[in-house]
């Protein structure tokens, strides 16, 4: 016998649903959002980790709402583009110095440089370079004194918002400012570590003091390890 139920079901259903004559048309609807977005990654402590030189209500704002919003706002900005599956770096190789593609490398570039910055800190950091690296800041900078000088100048003196990096380039070692979101490997050079010195990094907890800050960083949170695996 046949099985009249799920025939009258179905012409039923099609019936109720208005879908009758279309119904050679219907699909699945796509998933509201194509591709692989990027996702946050975890921060590499807890976010008291820091303290007392950065607190945890700076890590959790920094961390919870302005690094995620990068990242939430850069895979608004791509999931119907043809970079909603690329990864971070080539988002970012992909939209540097195009003015129309500009909204995407900030967002792309702020998600990759804060990355970058909680893994360029560290509980028990600071101290001094070793290895490899203090020799490269040997013949760089004539020690590493001078190098975390140098690093504690650039982070003081950019000008508004930005980035104060220890790059490679060349087979030296270099310290260089970026303005908003820029980030070195876009002229080539090879990041080693970051200090962030947007005012969210630090005006919960010094105010207007960015020297201070920059000096209480690079003398006890700077993760000099993670720059010497970056060479
Ligand atoms: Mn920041």
């Amino acid at each position: 016998m046949k099985n009249p139920t799920n025939h009258t079901t179905r012409r039923e259903f099609l019936a109720a649903t208005g879908l009758t004559a279309a119904a050679g048309l219907v699909r699945i609807p796509p998933a509201a959002q194509a591709g692989i977005p990027v996702a946050l990654p975890e921060l590499p402590y807890p976010e008291n980790a820091l303290e007392p030189i950065i607190s945890a209500k700076t890590v959790g704002f920094h961390y919870g709402k302005h690094h995620r919003a990068y990242v939430d706002n850069l895979n608004k900005l791509t999931a119907s583009s043809d970079l909603d599956a690329a990864d971070l770096g080539t988002i970012v190789r992909e939209t540097a110095r195009k003015p129309e593609k500009a909204s995407i490398f900030n967002n792309a570039a702020q998600a990759w440089n804060h990355d970058f910055y909680w893994k360029s800190l560290t509980p028990k950091g600071g101290g001094v370079p070793k290895g490899k690296l203090a020799e490269l800041a040997e013949a760089s900078f004539g020690g590493t004194d001078a190098l975390k000088k140098e690093l504690q100048n650039a982070a003081v003196t950019q000008f508004g918002s930005g980035w104060a990096w220890l790059v490679l380039e060349g087979g030296k070692l270099k310290v260089m400012k970026t303005s908003n979101a820029d980030n070195p490997m876009i002229s080539g050079a090879k990041p080693l570590l970051v200090i962030d010195v947007w005012e969210h990094a630090y005006y919960l907890d010094y105010q207007n003091r960015r020297a201070d800050h920059v000096a209480a960083v690079i003398d006890g949170l700077l993760n000099w390890d993670f720059a010497l695996n970056n060479l």
